[in-house]
């Protein structure tokens, strides 16, 4: 293959390239740019096209695109801020009101259509370059196996890259993961099967996330852009393959009825903004993320059942792990980091999608999620400046 005059690619060598260029992607091609590495990112898709998420972000991930200067673009872009989430466990309703923390007092729901392009955006202004439309074709290596760069397919024709490190941000089916062979490191057994729908003109609150639960099932109600509400209904896989295959509307509206009628009857009466999707479920599991040129970030390495509402939480969470071990020189710690942190997560999303608890065991195991994102919170929290300037005195 060789670089074609038109290539949109400005140079034959950078000291990362990245595949994929959504949160996880563009997060850490922006993140590498600005501790001075020369970074190129892809994607196959187009700059701001959709993809399927209910978008809800943890506190972590708020204060992280607080932090890097992305947040007031979000906020901009009219994304409604959420000041409260409430959890209904049958008619047990708990809600809790989110605490002011480093400036940082709602929560944020950006469609990906939003976050995904302002991200880009923020990565191009720190210096990476970043094309959409270019798909990666295979993984270059040497005669030792080390990874020394990619071939991409542009518009105008095949080119060889080379790099010093080749990060697969490709999500869950990563192409980066299966051409340099990353071992699946944990496998999860569980999944549950989701379907959702965007309304607008629905009566129900636009101030928080509400998720609801009754024995079997769960729903999420969650604002986002333009004036929208993404309504979720999540389900086990078993009852999704016989029921929603053949009837996938008439089943995501009557789980929502079987878990509260009155938030049924609200959605019922909203206006549709575009058709339903749905996700029949996908076990979690962690990849190896760190190998000889190569590394993965967000669902290329470590996906987990959508329950959680964690994968872009954790994707931006691993994009600053991740750039902060590279430009140390210690990507190994990169991967003890993001498993250490994921570890207990991981296991009670693996009971959660199980769908195999009563509504007092599913606040038990919502307790222990809580647990492990303050853990998440507490590790993020010593990347902000202040306690990095702190930890070099020390
Ligand atoms: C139903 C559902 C609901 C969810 N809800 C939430 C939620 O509420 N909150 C939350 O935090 N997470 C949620 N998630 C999870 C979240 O969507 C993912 O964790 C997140 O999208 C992962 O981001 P990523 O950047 O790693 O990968 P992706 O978003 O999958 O992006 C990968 C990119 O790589 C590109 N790519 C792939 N192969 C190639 C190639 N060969 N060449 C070039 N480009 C390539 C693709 O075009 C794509 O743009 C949900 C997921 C599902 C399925």
């Amino acid at each position: 293959m060789t670089i074609t005059r038109t290539s949109p690619i400005q140079h034959r060598h950078y000291d990362a390239v990245i595949i994929g260029a959504r949160v996880a992607g563009a997060a850490t091609a922006m993140l590498l740019a600005r501790r001075g590495l020369r970074v190129l990112a892809v994607d196959r898709s187009g700059y701001g096209s959709d993809t399927l998420s209910s978008h809800a972000l943890m506190r972590g991930a708020v204060t992280q695109l607080h932090r890097w200067g992305v947040l007031p673009a979000v906020i901009a872009a009219g994304t409604p801020a959420l000041k409260w989430t409430v959890f209904q466990y049958g008619s047990t309703t708990m809600p809790i009101e989110i605490p002011d923390h480093r400036g940082v007092n709602a929560l944020y729901a950006p469609r990906r259509t939003v976050l995904d392009r302002l991200l880009v955006d923020a990565a191009r202004e720190s210096g990476a370059e970043i094309h959409h439309g270019i798909t990666l074709v295979e993984v270059l290596k040497d005669n030792d196996s080390r990874v020394r760069g990619v071939g991409l397919r542009t518009a105008h024709g095949e080119v060889n890259i080379t790099a010093d490190v080749v990060i697969g941000a490709d999500g869950l089916r990563s192409s980066v993961a299966r051409a340099v062979e990353a071992p699946i490191t944990r496998q999860g057994h569980h999944a549950s099967a989701f379907i959702l729908q965007y309304l607008t003109d629905v009566d129900l609150p636009t101030d928080r996330y509400h998720w609801l639960y009754s024995e079997q099932r769960g729903a999420g109600v969650i604002p986002t852009n333009d004036g929208q509400i993404a309504v979720f209904a999540g389900l086990p896989q078993s009852r999704f393959n016989v029921e929603a295959r053949h009837n996938v509307t008439g089943t995501f509206h009557r789980v929502l009825a079987e878990i509260d009628t009155e938030v049924a009857a609200a959605v019922a009466a909203g206006t549709a903004a575009g058709p339903i999707r749905s996700f029949p479920g996908r076990a979690g599991q962690f990849r190896k993320p760190v190998g000889p040129g190569w590394m993965l970030v967000g669902d290329a390495g470590y996906f987990k059942d959508p329950y959680s509402a964690h994968g872009i939480s954790d994707a931006l969470r691993d994009a600053e792990l991740l750039a902060d071990a590279l430009v140390d020189g210690n990507p190994d710690r990169y991967e003890k980091q993001r498993d250490a942190l994921s570890a207990d997560l991981f296991d009670v999303l693996e009971r959660v999608a199980s769908y195999d608890w009563d509504l007092n065991e599913l606040q038990q195991l919502h307790l222990q999620m809580s647990k492990a994102m303050n853990n998440e919170m507490a590790t993020v929290d010593t990347l902000w400046p202040d306690q990095v300037a702190l930890a070099a005195v020390a």
